[in-house]
C-alpha cells in the first residue's frame, strides 16, 4: 500500500523546503494506518499557508474563512458523529482572529483534532510576526489552551516524523478536542531550523532527562541538574497531572535555559467504561442541538 496515497503532489504550491510537506506526509500516513473510511474523513482549514492543505489532499475538505475553521468543524462534527474531523490552522489564524473560536471549541470539548502549524509568523502575507513569534511577550499557547479546559494538549516538531506520527495517532484516539502545536519551519520568512535544539522528549511515567541533564522540581520550581545515576529527585512526567503540565507549558517563561518539552503535555483521564463516555458525548451533542448550553 502506498502510505502517501491521499496527497496530490502536483497541486502543492508551498515553497520548496517548507515544513508543511512533512506534516501533510505524516497526516496522510496516519489516516491510512487508521483505516478510516475515506468518506468519513473531513479536513477543515482557516486562512494561511498551512490552511491550503485541503487542496493538496484527496479527501473531503473545506477551506473556510479566517479564524473560523473551529466553528465550521464543530458544525460538521455535530451533523454526523461518524465524521473524523481534522482542523488545519496556523498560529496567525488561530491565535489572533480565531482565538475566541478556538478557545470556545476547546471549552465545548467537541471530538475533533486541531493541528496548529506554528511558525511564529503570518507567512501568507509575507512574514509579519504573529503573537507566537518567539520573544518575551509572545503568547504561551499551550498554557492558554490548558486554561481553557483542554482535555488533550501536545507539542510536536515538523522535523521529527516519528514523534509527529505518534502524536497524531494518540490525539485521534482521544475522545474530546485534541490540540496539537506543531512547530513548523518557514525557510522563507522565519527559518528556525537551526534554533530547534535543547529539546526534551516527554514520555508518560518517565524521568525528565535530556542531553545528560535532568529536571528536578524544588519548591515548585523546575531546576536543571547534570544527570547522574541518582534518580531520586528527578521529575517524572505524568500526562494526567494538570498542575505540572502548567509548569511544563511555562518552561520558556520561567527560564530560557529550560528545554522545549515535546510530546503529550496533558491529557484528561477518562473513565475506563467507553460505553459511558460515548453515551455522555452523544448527550452533549443533543444539548448543543437544543441550545441548552451557552455558546
Ligand atoms: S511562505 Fe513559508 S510557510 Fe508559506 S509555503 Fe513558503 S515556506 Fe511554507
Ligand atoms: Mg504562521
Amino acid at each position: 500500500m502506498n502510505n502517501n496515497n491521499y496527497i496530490i503532489y502536483n497541486k502543492i504550491k508551498w515553497c520548496l523546503g517548507c515544513g508543511n510537506y512533512s506534516i501533510i506526509n505524516q497526516l496522510s500516513k496516519i489516516l491510512n494506518i487508521l483505516k478510516i473510511k475515506k468518506k468519513y474523513i473531513v479536513i477543515v482549514s482557516g486562512i494561511g499557508c498551512s490552511s491550503r492543505l485541503p487542496y493538496y489532499i484527496n479527501l473531503k475538505g473545506v477551506h473556510t474563512i479566517h479564524g473560523r475553521a473551529f466553528s465550521i468543524a464543530t458544525g460538521i462534527k455535530l451533523s454526523n458523529n461518524k465524521f473524523n474531523v481534522w482542523v488545519i490552522t496556523g498560529d496567525g489564524d488561530s491565535f489572533s482572529i480565531g482565538l475566541k473560536h478556538l478557545l470556545h471549541t476547546i471549552r465545548r470539548n467537541i471530538n475533533i483534532n486541531i493541528l496548529i502549524f506554528n511558525n511564529g509568523i503570518y507567512a501568507l502575507t509575507k512574514g509579519q510576526k504573529s503573537y507566537t513569534y518567539n520573544n518575551n511577550n509572545s503568547f504561551n499557547i499551550i498554557s492558554l489552551m490548558l486554561s481553557s479546559g483542554a482535555t488533550y494538549v501536545a507539542r510536536t516538531l515538523y522535523n521529527n516524523p516519528i514523534n509527529l506520527r505518534k502524536i497524531l495517532l494518540s490525539a485521534n484516539k482521544h475522545i474530546g478536542t485534541s490540540c496539537i502545536e506543531i512547530i513548523q519551519n518557514c525557510p522563507i520568512y522565519n527559518n528556525i531550523k537551526d534554533k530547534i535544539k535543547n529539546i526534551l522528549y516527554l514520555k508518560n511515567n518517565s524521568y525528565l532527562i535530556y542531553n545528560n541533564k535532568c529536571i528536578i522540581l524544588k519548591k515548585n520550581k523546575p531546576i536543571i541538574k547534570i544527570f547522574n545515576t541518582n534518580l531520586n529527585n528527578i521529575w517524572t512526567h505524568n500526562i494526567y497531572n494538570l498542575y505540572k503540565s502548567f509548569i511544563l507549558s511555562n518552561f520558556n517563561k520561567i527560564n530560557n535555559r529550560l528545554p522545549i518539552p515535546i510530546g503529550i503535555i496533558y491529557k484528561k483521564k477518562i473513565a475506563k467504561n467507553k460505553k459511558y463516555i460515548k453515551k455522555k458525548y452523544i448527550n452533549d451533542i443533543k444539548k448543543l442541538f437544543n441550545k441548552n448550553i451557552i455558546f
